[in-house]
């Protein structure tokens, strides 16, 4: 396929889905989660980029989840939403670093790890539904990108913020987390609840037999 023809499609998606109240999440398993998203390079214009980014916020709000990334709602487009309300438990929000982050947009990022410190969490993803799985991620990375106004980004992000710009900035290149988790903790239904309620996961470690380094 020509990328004229490739973008009409794009641009076909995109006004077709903008038009719901909330987009479908896709779940592991379709192909648009492992094939790295196109870099935005302007195949939509500033209107239709502003009302993809309104339907993926609002799409990420109601899940609700902290992250969505395009390819999530079926777009190989490399943009992706953020916004953590943060923890009600404070114990938790020490433990993983994790306060409030306001929202953010994210075009084309690229990150890389800043010092060789990991964390390991409990996560999930809202196209793994149900599931959460420990995963080592750099504690501090250097995000760089773009945002929805094309001003640059280049800067440090550090703690739970981190592990989701990783998170996010993975689903545009076809990772997904249960890629980088280990298997072992991976828990669903109430054990799942169970594990990513606990502030930190020394104990899931010892119960289900994995290594935290
Ligand atoms: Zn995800």
């Amino acid at each position: 396929m020509s990328a004229a023809e490739s973008g009409s499609r794009l641009r076909d998606a995109v006004a077709e889905l903008v038009e719901l109240d909330v987009a479908p999440i896709v779940q592991a398993g379709d192909p648009v989660l492992r094939h790295g998203a196109l870099p935005f390079d302007g195949q939509l214009d500033d209107a239709e980029l502003t009302r993809l980014i309104e339907l993926m916020t609002r799409t990420m709000r109601a899940a609700p989840g902290v992250g969505l990334a395009a390819p999530q709602i079926g777009l190989p487009l490399a943009i992706a939403v953020i916004e953590d309300p943060g923890p009600t438990d404070p114990e938790v929000a020490e433990a993983r670093e994790r306060d409030q982050y306001p929202f953010r947009v994210l075009v084309n990022p690229a990150y890389e790890a800043v010092g060789d410190e990991r964390a390991w969490f409990y996560e999930g993803c809202l196209s793994v539904q149900g599931w959460a799985g420990v995963v080592g991620r750099a504690r501090a990375v250097h995000l760089t990108g773009l945002d929805e106004y094309g001003v640059v980004l280049d800067e440090e992000v550090t703690g739970w913020p981190a592990r989701i710009v990783q998170h996010e900035t993975d689903h545009l290149l076809g990772v997904l987390y249960i890629d980088r988790a280990e298997t072992r903790s991976l828990a669903t239904g109430a054990a799942a609840a169970h594990w990513a309620n606990d502030p930190h996961p020394h104990a899931a470690a010892r119960a289900l037999g994995f290594e935290l380094d």
